[in-house]
Formats: structure tokens, C-alpha cells, sequence
């Protein structure tokens, strides 16, 4: 492999070369094309930056006497010889006072790998020409772009650039986020990158570091009706702005960490009457629930409290009380889980012990077999039940703890904390 990937190198060499002689041609050589590199990228069926590196290697061949020796003996990858010749290039055409010494940067070429001597030739090119070098980083931040387009199902697609200095912040923020929260995490690392973009904003939401528009934080926002919270047959999905239908599970995930308000309408959906926006829970609630449980309760996570959210063990549309019996500090990950991921969060005396979803064809067909998993669940909830009463609805949701951006608007049933 180390001798083919050498004869490789030494034909990229000649192939440098022949583009130079055909940039030196007259354009009928270049067959209607509008420049060589155009010629090369069609006919040899290459990409313009490869066609661009050859051209560029080609020229400076004769400038670069000892790093073409280097890759003919084997002491250097033509990858290295086009930096070279990109950093000859660069500092040539600035008339930098210093010029280019090929000797110094050689002997980097021949230590390190490709990656790093990329590297060497970025602090070579600032070394000697340091306007020049911040110019090209100002055209970089000028380049910044993001678009956001909508994608099917209310869902978003990404496509972007970022400067160094952009990128090198933005992966800096999502690295920490971005680590498994536990042994039980198996999301692959772009998923765990995109959950970590989610939460960076939704965090910077809920800790109230956003500018105001108008009157308003940003939040999320939710409508639903009361069918959807508690989750009938043939209700209705959310509403969430800017993102369209959404399942009642993230309704009610959302609605645990929320600011919710009343609305009543009438048969023609007339709006009869708006309650009082009320935080589900309380203030004092959720300072109590966060020295509490001081972190994330899902065994082995270590997020901290101030990146979680509160969770109603039975959810305040299925008749969960919001006091602490009733609430956990989640984080965000696990809160997802615990709703739309199907997991039950279960107290012992040991602590707080975490039950899969039971997959569909073992469920039982009617009621719960009493070795399930769910059977124990539906036990503990209805000892945690504030009045004795039995759960609404087959129980496990709840309410909300860090002040969060997500407001959800029930047409009923506002709870109290
Ligand atoms: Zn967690
Ligand atoms: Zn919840």
C-alpha cells in the first residue's frame, strides 16, 4: 500500500504538470471550456479544488526544487506538496517582505502528518502577511450563513458555514451536551450533537438568556384541548407554533415545564374566556424539587439542576397532583424518554430504578399481568396519588420544574400548585 499510494503521489506529480501545459496553451486548447481548470474538472472527472491543487503545483514545480525531490523519494504525500505550493502561492502574490522560504517549511512537511502541517502552513502564511491572514478570516465571518428549511412533519433541515472562530465556539458549547448522559445512552454521536443543539437553545430559553420580543421571553408555544392532554381516542394533536400538529405525548412533556392558560370556547369557537396564565409548579415548588433531587434522578445521568426540567410521575392532565411526591428533576434526555420514549421512572428505597418500554405484541390484552414491569409502576403511582384515588388514565407523565420556556394552553383543567 505504501508503494502504490508513493506511485499515486509520483502520477499526481505528472498529472500537475500536463494541467500546467494545458493552462499555458491557448483556450482553443481548452475546447470551449472557459478556463484549464474548467477542462480538467469535466474531462478528467475531478473536483475544481483538485484541478486548482494541480494547476497550482504544476506552476510552482520549478520554485519548489527540494519538497519535489521530497516526493519523489517518498519523504513527502502530494498533499503536502499542494500546501506548499498553496502557502508559495499565497505568500508570493502578498509581497510579504520576508518571501517564502521553502526549507523551514519542508522539514515540517517531512515530520507531520497532513492534517498538522496544514496547520504549519496557516501560522506561515500569518507570519508573513498577517493583514492579509485577518483579512481572509473577516471573509470568513462574512460568510456566515444558516438556513433552516422546512422539512415534512413540521421537522427542519439544516445547511450552513461558519468561520473557525464560529465553529471552534459552537463545538465547544455542544461538546459537553453531546456526551453519553449514561451507560444506558446509545445514541450515535450526530444524534447526540443535534440533541445537543436542542438543548442549547431550549436551555437558554428556560434560563431567561434570550433578548425579550415585545413584552414576551422567547417560549415555545402550545395549544391543545383538554381530550389531547388527557389523552382520549380521537382527540386532536397540539399545536405548536412554528412547528404545526404535535403528539399529545409531547403535549404533555411539554406541559410539564410550562406556564399554562385557559381558554374556553364556545360552539362557533368564539373565545368565551381566558384564565390566568398560572406556572406549573410553583416557584417554590421547584426550588424545593431542584434541592431536592439536586441533578438529573435517572440513574448514572450527571446533568445538573439547572439544565433540568420537572416531571409529573402521573401527569397534572391525568389527575397527578404537582407537589413533590409527584415530581422528579429530569433532564432534558430523560424527560423525552420518559414520555415520547415510552420508559417508567419508578422510586424505591434505593432510589429511583428505570423500567423500558414493553414492546407492543407483550403486552397483555386486557389489563396488566401482575410480574409486568407496568403493573409495578401502576402500583407505586397510586400509592403516590395525593387523595388515594386511582389515576385517571394508564398513568405516568408530569409536570414541570426549571423555569421553562413552553407555555401550554389548555381549554380546561388548569392545575394548581
Ligand atoms: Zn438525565
Ligand atoms: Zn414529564
Amino acid at each position: 500500500m505504501i508503494r502504490v499510494r508513493h506511485l499515486i503521489d509520483v502520477l499526481e506529480l505528472e498529472f500537475a504538470g500536463d494541467v500546467a501545459t494545458l493552462a499555458s496553451c491557448d483556450e482553443l486548447e481548452w475546447e470551449g471550456h472557459v478556463s484549464p481548470i474548467q477542462w480538467v474538472k469535466h474531462e478528467c472527472r475531478t473536483t475544481a479544488s483538485a484541478a486548482v491543487d494541480a494547476l497550482r503545483v504544476g506552476e510552482l514545480e520549478g520554485h519548489l526544487p527540494a519538497s519535489t525531490r521530497a516526493l519523489l523519494s517518498g519523504e513527502i504525500g502530494f498533499d503536502h506538496l499542494a500546501l506548499l505550493a498553496r502557502t508559495a502561492d499565497a505568500v508570493t502574490g502578498s509581497g510579504a517582505a520576508a518571501g517564502f522560504e521553502e526549507g523551514s517549511l519542508l522539514a515540517k512537511a517531512r515530520a507531520h502528518s497532513v492534517g498538522k502541517f496544514r496547520h504549519d502552513c496557516e501560522h506561515a502564511r500569518h507570519a508573513a502577511d498577517q493583514r492579509r491572514f485577518l483579512a481572509e478570516q473577516v471573509e470568513q465571518v462574512e460568510a456566515r450563513y444558516l438556513e433552516l428549511k422546512p422539512g415534512f412533519g413540521g421537522s427542519r433541515f439544516l445547511r450552513g458555514f461558519l468561520d473557525s472562530e464560529g465553529g471552534a465556539t459552537l463545538r465547544t458549547a455542544l461538546e459537553p451536551l453531546a456526551r453519553r448522559s449514561g451507560d444506558d445512552d446509545l445514541r450515535q454521536r450526530d444524534r447526540r450533537l443535534a440533541d445537543a443543539l436542542v438543548e442549547l437553545a431550549g436551555h437558554a430559553m428556560d434560563a431567561g438568556l434570550l433578548a425579550h420580543s415585545g413584552s414576551q421571553r422567547p417560549h415555545l408555544q402550545v395549544t391543545a384541548t383538554l381530550d389531547t392532554l388527557v389523552g382520549r381516542d380521537g382527540s386532536p394533536a397540539g399545536e405548536l407554533e412554528w412547528g404545526g400538529p404535535i403528539a399529545a405525548e409531547t403535549v404533555r412533556r411539554l406541559g410539564c415545564d410550562a406556564t399554562v392558560a385557559r381558554v374556553v370556547f364556545d360552539s362557533t369557537s368564539a373565545v368565551l374566556d381566558v384564565g390566568r396564565a398560572r406556572r406549573v409548579p410553583g416557584p417554590a415548588t421547584r426550588r424545593a424539587l431542584q434541592a431536592r433531587d439536586g441533578g438529573c434522578v435517572w440513574p448514572g445521568c450527571d446533568r445538573p439542576v439547572s439544565w433540568n426540567q420537572a416531571h409529573h410521575l402521573t401527569h397534572w392532565a391525568q389527575g397527578g397532583s404537582t407537589d413533590l411526591e409527584n415530581l422528579v428533576s429530569v433532564c432534558r434526555a430523560h424527560h423525552w424518554k420518559l414520555h415520547e420514549g415510552g420508559w417508567r421512572l419508578i422510586r424505591t428505597g434505593d432510589g429511583m430504578v428505570v423500567v423500558p418500554p414493553v414492546p407492543f405484541d407483550l403486552l397483555p390484552p386486557r389489563g396488566l399481568a401482575p410480574e409486568d414491569p407496568l403493573a409495578l409502576v401502576a402500583e407505586q403511582q397510586w400509592e403516590w396519588l395525593p387523595h388515594g384515588s386511582p389515576p385517571a388514565a394508564e398513568s405516568e407523565c408530569c409536570a414541570p420544574v426549571a423555569a421553562g420556556p413552553a407555555r401550554a394552553r389548555a381549554p380546561d383543567a388548569v392545575p394548581t400548585d
